[in-house]
């Protein structure tokens, strides 16, 4: 069955994923060359597999509408594996930080977590720099929440959980892939 879902205006996973292309590697952060915004893709039908392969969560869980699309809420959901090891669904927040409260974001949480899927949660790390994530569902507090269903519990565990996030210490990328990002339109980090 085709994806009723459309892009439109959005070009998030455009601008804030890492990746590489055309043999060098888009920071995120960073525009792709290729993105006309709000138009899409300047080469939506020649796109790399990369791009083909990309699991958008807005796309792809149905039980996402609308008002989930990326650009609207500012939330990127995405499965990655952020330690390297165990693939998730990752929960990037891409701008205020009290969208954490969102109750939809809330709730969606909480059910992934129930339903016992790998979820975490991340902030972008700016241009040339390590995002900084948690891992969300082996988080006791979150889950004594979540088991009590007390949504104000569940609510404060998620905002501490963001401010270890936040409170994370700016980390570089690693010097090879700073060096290999000619994609970058921004100085590299010093
Ligand atoms: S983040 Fe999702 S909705 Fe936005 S441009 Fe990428 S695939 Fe489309
Ligand atoms: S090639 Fe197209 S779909 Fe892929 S990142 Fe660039 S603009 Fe987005």
């Amino acid at each position: 069955m085709s994806d009723p879902k459309r892009c439109g205006a959005c070009s998030v996973c455009c601008k804030d994923l890492m990746f590489e292309m055309d043999g060098a590697l888009k920071l995120a952060g960073v525009m792709c060359p290729h993105a006309t915004p709000p138009q899409g893709c300047g080469i939506h039908q020649t796109r790399p597999s990369l791009c083909r392969a990309y699991f958008c969560g807005w796309h792809h869980l149905p039980s996402l509408g609308e008002e989930w699309r990326p650009d609207q809420c500012e939330v990127l959901i995405s499965l990655r594996a952020p330690d390297g090891v165990t693939e998730g669904i990752d929960f990037t927040l891409l701008g205020d930080h009290e969208r954490i409260i969102w109750l939809p974001l809330v709730r969606y949480i909480a059910t992934l977590i129930v339903d016992g899927a790998p979820v975490y949660l991340s902030l972008p790390g700016g241009v040339g720099y390590q995002s900084p994530w948690v891992y969300l569902s082996d988080n006791k507090a979150l889950k004594d929440a979540i088991t009590r269903r007390d949504l104000d519990a569940t609510t404060a565990a998620l905002k501490a959980a963001l401010q270890i996030c936040i409170d994370y210490p700016k980390t570089p990328l690693p010097q090879a892939m700073r060096e290999a990002a000619p994609l970058t339109s921004e100085p590299p980090v010093e």
